[in-house]
């Protein structure tokens, strides 16, 4: 825990005697949030239960003060946690009718016992609101990514029937037909459109809405969503700065990172790491290699195993790259990245820009190289760069020689520029969660908000 603390209780929190029920959706991006807020909610006293997946279950050893309750997903035989975007819609869309009936049956049978005041689920998790309507149960659904994306996804989705008429033009605006590209087709255009239509469609059928961001990052999202989805928002985040991710990772984090980080000068390193689901073919990967090594930077490179195709890890590593960077560059399967964004070592975050590592990047006051794939992240990137000013943009499959002279640009020269404003976006997120700021007063409007809805038994 962290200075942030002091907006929550320190000591072991008063029960308000009112039981919760969370559903995160299994993918690391999500169980962090997720476990994150449970973290927050239990310090305002709500007592937790978690209802999970098999697939990609949390480390409940970590969490002892919640009450944990698993079901079937219909998946865990088959996947073994290396999804790729063109899985992943395929997968949750499965999930959202295989978990109806397991996930129907074990909040029935947690009403039986004590009775309960909320449901908290996953947007993505869409198929969880006739269930709670079922149930007369409130839903509130927790949103993972940024309030940016809402309005693009609605624009795509229904068109010139969105309600975001003034919204769709300001966010669009801003968006290359690259970056629409990316975001409509990246990854598997199958199943995208059926995740995305439900998605938007269950969140405004729901109570509320919980953003792990704060208002002042994104005010016109803000404004435009909470007028057309005629529901509270609650933009309480960033959830990671109550509590860190670490306790809810699915992998194991390499601390001798932080060893390596230890024994470079202060601002020197460049950390990539693409999140926990994107892949990339062979060919770019070693174009990436290369890039790196011909910046002549020094770099901490998370490299997921499974993560390239057709490899178990390194193999793909091209000949000769490892003699070229000798110690200049560390490798490392998952790194303890808040930790990592945090080290006065690192210069630049070269990144996919999911939301999770676009908001750690934001509060470390670090300057981004994005290279988006899909969903949200090319929007998150085109925030960075445009807006906030704090990124550039970099192809991902931008040949070795580019690659290399970009990097050891944004290192040289931009960076300086961009370190400034990150450092004074960095101050906002912190004024944001003091007492009087706005994330402070979200989250006590959330904690109002369940303590109105009647508890259901
Ligand atoms: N992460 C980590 N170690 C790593 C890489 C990522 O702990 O080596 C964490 C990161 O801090 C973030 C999450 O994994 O909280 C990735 O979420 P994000 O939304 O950035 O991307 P996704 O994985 O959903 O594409």
């Amino acid at each position: 825990m962290n200075n942030h603390e002091s907006a929550l209780e320190t000591v072991e929190p008063r029960s308000n005697n009112r039981r919760l029920v969370l559903f995160p959706l299994p993918f690391q991006g999500h169980i962090n949030p997720m476990l994150q807020l449970a973290s927050i909610l239990y310090t305002k006293g709500f007592k937790i239960i978690i209802i999970h997946t098999d697939f990609n279950s949390p480390n409940q050893s970590n969490y002892p003060q919640f009450t944990f309750r698993s079901i079937s997903d219909g998946l865990s035989k088959s996947k073994d946690g290396s999804l790729n975007l063109e899985t992943t819609n395929h997968a949750i869309n499965f999930m959202n009718k295989s978990c109806i009936e397991p996930f129907t049956v074990c909040l029935a049978k947690l009403l039986e016992v004590e009775p309960v005041t909320c449901l908290i689920s996953d947007a993505l998790w869409y198929f969880t609101q006739s269930v709670a309507d079922s149930l007369k149960l409130k839903r509130i659904v927790i949103r993972t990514s940024s309030m940016s994306c809402i309005p693009v996804y609605e624009a795509f989705v229904v068109g010139e029937k969105s309600y975001f008429k003034t919204a769709i033009k300001e966010e669009l605006a801003l968006m290359t037909e690259k970056d629409i590209e990316k975001v409509y087709k990246g990854g598997s255009e199958k199943g995208k459109e059926e995740l995305i239509c439900n998605m938007i469609k269950e969140t405004k059928a729901a109570s509320g809405i919980i953003f792990n961001t704060f208002k002042e990052l994104e005010e016109p999202a803000f404004l435009a969503i909470s007028q057309d989805f005629q529901i509270p928002s609650f933009p309480i985040g960033p959830f990671h700065k109550y509590f860190p991710a670490s306790s809810s990772s699915l992998l194991e984090q390499d601390r001798s990172s932080i060893l390596w980080l230890d024994k470079q000068p202060v601002s020197s390193v460049v950390y990539v790491s693409f999140g926990s689901i994107a892949q990339m073919g062979e060919a770019e990967f070693t174009e990436m290699a290369w890039g790196l090594a011909n910046s002549k930077q020094r770099f901490l490179w998370v490299v997921r195993p499974g993560s390239v195709s057709g490899s178990q890890w390194l193999e793909s590593l091209p000949k000769g790259f490892k003699e070229e960077v000798g110690e200049r560059g560390c490798i490392v399967k998952w790194a303890p990245q808040q930790e990592v964004l945090a080290h006065q070592a690192i210069g630049c975050f070269w990144t996919h820009n999911g939301w999770n590592s676009t908001l750690e990047s934001i509060c470390e006051g670090v300057p981004m190289i994005c290279s988006p794939c899909s969903y949200d992240q090319p929007i998150n990137a085109r925030y960075a760069t445009d807006v906030w000013k704090i990124g550039v943009m970099m192809d991902k499959k931008m040949k070795r020689e580019e690659t290399g002279i970009s990097i050891k640009c944004i290192m040289e020269k931009e960076g300086s520029e961009m370190r400034e404003r990150s450092k004074s976006l960095q101050e906002k997120v912190n004024q944001s969660m003091q007492k009087g700021g706005s994330a402070y007063q979200s989250l006590d409007d959330l904690v109002d908000c369940i303590l109105s809805f009647s508890c259901v038994m």
